[in-house]
């Protein structure tokens, strides 16, 4: 069967930028091409897939959030209005999502702490909000959580059944991959009954890329987060939430989905399965996906015990716009490498933004050919480095102070570097700058002053100056 009726048409509604004659070019996933963008109808439609949340976020899915971010401040830089909806998973789901087993991840985080499924879920959502708003990241037009939404995902498992797309095992409702013939069109999937002759333990699944819709709540265990449906007591699989939140509040065919790579193969291709065998038309027009985060060259992950948040970025000195000038500094589909090195200079970039801004004077014009080529590097799907290339050019150009300023703070329209608003930041010495200090320290009281010139080298490599007083050691930052 194939899933879409016809592909949604393009509708040209002019708006009213200045802008209109610079076309948006983003890259599609589904055509893996840079297209010209243009919304379906007035208001652009954008769903992106937010956190699960049972325990503290990657700073890799807060590199999406960014990323979702430079989109949206773009298309409102380009004079669009858009409508986004931001998921909040508090389902509790299982933490082998791929396969639909294993443990209730929610549970999980609950056990861990001592509270109830629902406390820790808030708890991280809580935490969520604050960190991305601390980043700079515009919230979404609503955020929507999956346990509010159960039964817009109980009507869309309905209507999957209905047109014939399901069956039932013992534990759960599933989605039949192969009655979807457009099934794995986003990941370049082989069809499925290919992937059938692999060689997996498929249990009571007719092909391996079947997916649960419904589980159905197991004997013995107990689950916090249970809901009755027309198949038996149980929770819905992880997918159907975005499918069913997305459509229900931003149409049958929306403009533009965005999230991390990663959900590609699995999340994102079966949302599509879901949506377009329910509805017969296309559900997304436009797919953005960001790249991973990693460290120098390593892959941030679980199971390499490397993975950072948000705190990791504090605690080593470091603010979350320091991290947000840093991740702008690499184009969103590329890997961005995230250590303390490449903090450090970042940070120091931004600060000498931020002081220039901080000390000229206000009242200045907008320097015209400037931003006409700053827009255009956003226009070329969101060339956020070529942008600042440009903002440097402004710092460094013949313009008058008074001019730069209202030019890059115009640019931080879309940057979200909070520049408007900047005041000079109190010096937080980093810890491990302070452990450096304390072992300089004992180096000079023993005399080994080969270790103690190194110890200061590697200090002022992560941007801070030592110098000797009779009181002992004072630093202060070099910006
Ligand atoms: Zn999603």
């Amino acid at each position: 069967m194939n899933c879409i009726g016809s592909r949604a048409k393009l509708v040209d509604k002019s708006h009213s930028s200045i802008f209109m004659k610079i076309p948006l070019h983003l890259f599609n996933t589904l055509s893996r091409t840079k297209e010209n963008f243009l919304p379906l109808k007035k208001v652009v439609t954008l769903y992106n897939c937010g956190p699960t949340v049972y325990h503290d976020q990657h700073i890799g899915n807060f590199r999406t959030a960014m990323s979702v971010d430079l989109l949206k401040r773009t298309l409102l830089l380009f004079g669009y209005s858009v409508k986004h909806i931001t998921n909040i998973t508090d389902v509790g789901h299982l933490t082998n999502d791929a396969e639909d087993t294993g443990e209730d991840k929610v549970q999980l985080g609950a056990r861990r702490e001592g509270l109830t499924a629902k406390q820790v879920a808030r708890k991280y959502e809580k935490l969520y909000k604050e960190d991305v708003a601390s980043l700079g990241v515009i919230s979404p037009s609503k955020w929507t959580r999956a346990t509010e939404h159960i039964a817009a995902q109980i009507d869309l498992i309905k209507k999957l059944e209905r047109g014939g797309y399901t069956y039932r095992t013992a534990d759960g409702i599933y989605f039949d991959s192969s009655k979807d013939e457009n099934y794995g069109k986003l990941a370049g999937l082989k069809s499925v009954k290919l992937q059938a002759g692999i060689r997996v333990d498929l249990g009571e699944k007719k092909n391996p890329s079947d997916f649960a819709l419904w589980k159905f709540a197991a004997k013995g265990v107990d689950r916090q987060m249970e809901w009755k449906s027309p198949w038996g007591v149980g929770f819905p699989g992880w997918h159907i939430e975005c499918s069913a939140m997305a459509m229900k509040y931003l149409g049958e065919t929306i403009d533009i989905h965005a999230g991390g790579i990663d959900l590609i193969p699995v999340h994102h291709t079966n949302e599509i399965a879901q949506a377009e065998c329910a509805t017969h038309k296309q559900f997304v027009r436009f797919w953005m996906h960001s790249a991973f985060v990693i460290e120098g060259e390593e892959k941030m992950s679980k199971s390499k015990g490397n993975v950072k948040t948000m705190t990791w970025i504090r605690e080593n000195g470091f603010s979350p716009l320091d991290y947000r000038y840093l991740t702008l500094q690499t184009h969103y589909r590329k890997e961005l490498s995230v250590t303390i090195d490449s903090l450090t200079a970042a940070k120091t970039a931004f600060a000498q933004i931020r002081n220039f801004v901080i000390d000229a004077p206000r009242g200045g014009k907008i320097i015209a050919d400037k931003y006409i080529k700053f827009t255009e590097s956003l226009s070329d799907d969101l060339n956020a480095p070529r942008a600042l290339a440009t903002l440097w050019e402004v710092l460094g150009g013949g313009a008058s102070d008074a001019d730069k300023r209202a030019t890059i703070i115009k640019f931080d329209d879309a940057l979200g570097l909070g520049l408007a608003k900047a005041k000079r930041a109190k010096v937080v010495i980093p810890t491990t700058v302070k452990k450096l200090m304390t072992a300089r320290e004992k180096a000079r009281k023993n005399k080994d002053w080969t270790a103690s010139d190194t110890l200061r080298d590697e200090i002022r490599a992560l941007g801070f100056e030592i110098k000797d007083t009779p009181q002992g050691q004072t630093i202060e930052p070099v910006l």
